[in-house]
């Protein structure tokens, strides 16, 4: 047998809790869906001409529950979008929307944490958008709840301070969650461990040190953290 040499210590893996068990679920990639929602896409000033697209955040950006959020550097603008996470416990390429809810897991909420002022600014360049969202910590999330069945499509909600500032229903979604799962197998060969941030309602805002946020979907559960 050939053991393998590493010349430092592997990176750990990223793991999300799984609800009502001592297990957890680890992450390979994290996807993320933006403009997912009519209502959010008009607030980011999209039109219906706009589909919603895919882009990506690191593993190790997760933020598992019960940690609080350190206020990032760069950024005078720290938005929250509440979202719900598809966990996906096999993958695949091209795989038929009819048979892409097999592939899930389970779900999760979490918060798809913008730097929006330098989003902004990579839009303005036409530069790419990974420092303005694939940053540390930018991707609190909920335990993973065991799920068969059709996808969640309740209320998703978020307050900041026991105020509301994101409340919709997750059936408003663009794609759904077959079809975010089918879409994405088209661009790259899912995998167990992947994770999809479906895409936020409209009501995103500003956040700041010392605020409490929450974040629900009806049947998923429930998320809180500080900003530090
Ligand atoms: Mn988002």
């Amino acid at each position: 047998m050939i053991m393998t040499q590493y010349v430092l210590p592997p990176p750990a893996v990223s793991v999300v809790p799984v609800l009502g068990t001592s297990e957890v679920f680890p992450v390979r990639r994290i996807l993320c869906v933006g403009r997912n929602y009519a209502a959010h896409r008009a607030e980011m000033g999209g039109d219906d001409r706009d589909p919603p697209f895919f882009f990506a955040k690191p593993a190790d950006a997760l933020v598992t529950p019960g940690s609080d959020v350190a206020f990032p550097s760069m950024t005078s603008d720290l938005h929250h979008e509440v979202e719900l996470v598809v966990a996906l416990r096999a993958g695949g390429a091209d795989i038929p929307v009819a048979d892409a809810l097999d592939r899930v897991f389970g779900y999760a909420v979490g918060f798809d944490l913008t730097r929006r002022d330098l989003q902004a600014a990579a839009k303005d360049k036409g530069h790419p958008w990974d420092a303005s969202k694939g940053f540390d910590q930018s991707a609190p999330i909920s335990a993973i709840r065991p799920w068969s069945g059709p996808a969640p499509q309740g209320r998703i909600s978020a307050t900041v301070n026991g105020q509301s500032r994101q409340d919709a229903v997750v059936s408003d979604m663009i794609w759904n969650v077959a079809e975010i799962i089918a879409q994405a197998s088209r661009l790259w060969c899912l995998a167990p461990g992947d994770l999809i941030f479906t895409g936020t309602p409209e009501g995103v805002g500003p956040i700041a040190r010392g605020d409490e946020v929450a974040g629900a979907v009806d049947d998923v559960g429930e998320l809180r953290f500080k900003v530090l």
